[in-house]
């Protein structure tokens, strides 16, 4: 049932920001965690049901971790109907040795992952690379920036690396992490664990998940609405000067609502 859920909600997303094209050769980033897993069996069902062809190509960043098994997921992946690309290099070392003590190994863990997959993804091709962030890690990502960061940002659905060389998509962007547990355990998914980040961890994210979780005990639409405050951007109520055209508002008619007086001001 999570799963016919979750299809629905990745169709949704993928037609919205147009994830993906005719022809696309998908590379999909799998950690060995439960996200990425189900964004595999999800895409595939959707692939099968598509109008029009695409491929997808599994892909795994073995980053040497001690205990890191990669064995029985791949034979997972393989009655997924997936041969699984792993990719070894040694980021453990760095990301133990680059570290300050009492941080959390996550930022520079990741970017060098995402190096080495950027790579990965141009030397063979792929027009796209789907990522499996959730709709509670761009909520979660969103709080974030408001309260630490001093912005307003989550995680696009669609991006273009810095360098312009490859185009990343994040397809589960509406799927709730919740269904996304259910799916993975119905799946039997083999997850490998991270030993690094349970070592230290993220504590402000896990914190700003708590925060989340409990304030949806008690309004359980609180995630959703987070999550469409994302894409009902109000310029006209916020302080950006780059984004609404203040010191024109004089020479405008305000009328209606929002959205016309934002069209208005902007169209000055
Ligand atoms: S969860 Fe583990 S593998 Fe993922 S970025 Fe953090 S340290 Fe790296």
């Amino acid at each position: 049932m999570s799963l016919e859920k979750i299809r629905k909600l990745t169709v949704a997303a993928i037609s919205t920001y147009d994830l993906i094209k005719a022809g696309d050769r998908v590379m999909v980033a799998v950690s060995g965690g439960k996200d990425s897993a189900v964004m595999l069996v999800v895409l595939d069902a959707i692939r099968k049901r598509a109008p029009y062809p695409f491929t997808l190509h599994p892909v795994l960043l073995d980053q040497k971790q001690p205990g890191f098994a990669v064995d029985a997921f791949r034979e997972w992946v393989a009655t997924q109907g997936y041969e699984l690309t792993v990719l070894e290099e040694d980021t453990y070392s760095i990301v133990l040795d680059k570290t300050d003590e009492g941080k959390s190994y996550c930022g520079l863990c990741s970017r060098l992952r995402r190096g080495i997959l950027y790579n990965h993804a141009d030397k063979m091709g792929y027009q796209k690379i789907a990522l499996g962030h959730h709709r509670d890690d761009l909520n979660t990502t969103l709080l974030m920036n408001l309260f630490f960061n001093g912005r307003i940002a989550s995680m696009p659905p669609k991006l273009k690396s810095d360098d312009g060389r490859n185009v990343v998509i994040r397809p589960l962007a509406f799927v709730p992490e919740d269904d996304i547990k259910a799916a993975s355990s119905a799946l039997k998914v083999p997850i490998i664990p991270c030993n690094l980040c349970s070592s230290n961890g993220n504590m402000q994210r896990a914190r700003i998940k708590k925060l989340i979780k409990d304030m949806e005990t008690e309004h359980p639409h609180m995630a959703l609405s987070l999550l469409k405050s994302q894409q009902n951007i109000r310029a006209s109520q916020l302080l950006d000067k780059s984004h609404w055209a203040f010191e024109k508002l004089e020479d405008c008619e305000l009328s209606g609502s929002f959205a016309e007086e934002e069209s208005s001001i902007l169209s000055v």
